[in-house]
């Protein structure tokens, strides 16, 4: 039998204690997710690093997103090669909104059946942690993983009084909290989208299969991307 528990467990060996995880809606994945995600490995030590792609991401319902198979497949083609990377298509075979809290509780309920005590770090963007309040169960997420938050440009690491004032637990909640000084860069996938719909170079935005990937799929640039699906 197939499904998200089995491929995680396929991937996050019992050996991997520290684990990271970078959701996103990845529509599309580009360097500025990879050098994050890189950089919080190293920075914290982390075994692995978890993509996880949203299926139906909650802050964007209504929005036109592109099919899930295509982000998943760019998400792929972005972190072959690197063995710390794999990708879980957890919340793309769930129904509903893809909330962080479930995806944890899924990842918790594997550590267990594995037998493995298992620290989460859930990487997101300092502009991402200004919402974090809004967020379904944000105590809850605190309790099953720790943030691993990286600076964005125009969106610098918070210190520890905004943390306390902003997080639920207060201290508690910012104790919680890990920042982490990446290399800020100022990729956005909407970005490039915008590029690729007025036919102009995403070169060195994206990894070089995922620029391909846009191109040969024409992602981006029909009427309604989320009719489009891999060839
Ligand atoms: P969009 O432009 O469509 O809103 P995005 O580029 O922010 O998309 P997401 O897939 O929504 O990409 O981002 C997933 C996570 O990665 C979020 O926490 C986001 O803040 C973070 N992130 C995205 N781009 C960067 C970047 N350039 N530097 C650091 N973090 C980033």
């Amino acid at each position: 039998m197939t499904g998200p528990l089995d491929e995680s467990r396929a991937w996050i060996a019992p050996t991997d204690r520290r684990v990271g995880i970078l959701g996103g809606t990845f529509d599309p994945v580009h360097f500025g997710h990879l050098v994050a995600a890189e950089q919080v490995r190293e920075a914290l030590g982390l075994h692995r690093v978890l993509f996880v792609p949203a299926g139906a991401p909650p802050h964007k319902l209504g929005e036109e997103v592109t099919a899930a198979d295509h982000r998943a497949a760019m998400v792929e083609l972005a972190i072959a090669g690197n063995p710390s990377f794999v990708m879980s298509r957890i919340e793309l075979e769930r129904s509903g909104p893809s909330y962080t809290v479930d995806t944890l509780r899924t990842l918790a309920d594997e550590a267990a059946r594995q037998g493995v005590e298992r620290d989460l770090y859930f990487i997101l963007s300092a502009e991402a942690l200004d919402g974090f309040g809004d967020w379904r169960d944000p105590t809850g997420i605190l309790t099953r993983c720790r943030l691993a938050v990286v600076p964005r440009p125009g969106a610098p690491l918070p210190d520890r009084a905004w943390l306390a004032a902003h997080l639920p637990g207060g201290a508690a909640g910012a104790a919680r909290v890990v920042c982490v000084e990446t290399v800020p860069l100022a990729h956005s996938a909407s970005d490039v989208r915008e590029r690729a719909a007025a036919g102009r170079s995403i070169r060195y935005l994206v990894p070089p299969a995922v620029e391909r990937y846009i191109c040969d799929h024409r992602l981006y640039r029909s009427q309604n991307p989320s009719e489009d699906r891999p060839k």
